[in-house]
């Protein structure tokens, strides 16, 4: 993975990295959780407060890197906190998402889960689905399984 972004930022060096300085102290953050495998903290523009972060501590770019032994360390703090940010910011509901690459809007390249509250009257929406023209949802799950 190159850690180049459409925007032009390359922050996937492990030195300059922003979460990385977090995890050495480099950089104040409101932290949630830390055990040996990985580090949360609130995100300093949140969609609601209680906006949380997850991210290993060792440096991986996104989703692709990191290590099925690290995610599976990782999975289960994901709901650990998603439960205390539910309990402690009276949530509605959560939202776990995950930005893998520039398009899909990672501006941070150090893999990271964005754990969301929210709430009933918060006034976001997810995407307006699209629809599958006729043939082509097949076409494109056997796309995807061909690459498993
Ligand atoms: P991405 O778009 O890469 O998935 O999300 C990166 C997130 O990191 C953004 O929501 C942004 O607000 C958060 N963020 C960026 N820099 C810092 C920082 O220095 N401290 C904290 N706590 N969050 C940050
Ligand atoms: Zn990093």
């Amino acid at each position: 993975m190159s850690g180049h972004t459409k925007n032009s930022k390359v922050i996937s060096n492990k030195t300059s990295c922003i979460f990385c300085k977090i995890v050495r102290g480099e950089i104040p953050a409101d932290k949630i959780y830390e055990d040996e495998n990985c580090l949360s903290f609130l995100d300093i523009t949140p969609i609601n407060p209680g906006h949380t972060l997850l991210i290993p501590k060792k440096h991986y770019e996104n989703l692709y890197d990191l290590p099925d032994e690290t995610l599976a360390k990782l999975a289960p703090v994901i709901k650990k906190i998603a439960i205390a940010v539910k309990k402690g910011t009276h949530a509605d509901g959560i939202n776990i998402g995950m930005n893998n690459e520039s398009a899909a809007g990672q501006i941070v390249t150090h893999a990271h889960f964005h754990i969301m509250p929210r709430f009933a009257d918060d006034g976001y929406h997810l995407w307006h689905g699209k629809s599958y023209s006729k043939g082509e949802s097949q076409k494109t799950a056997d796309k995807i399984k061909k690459n498993l």
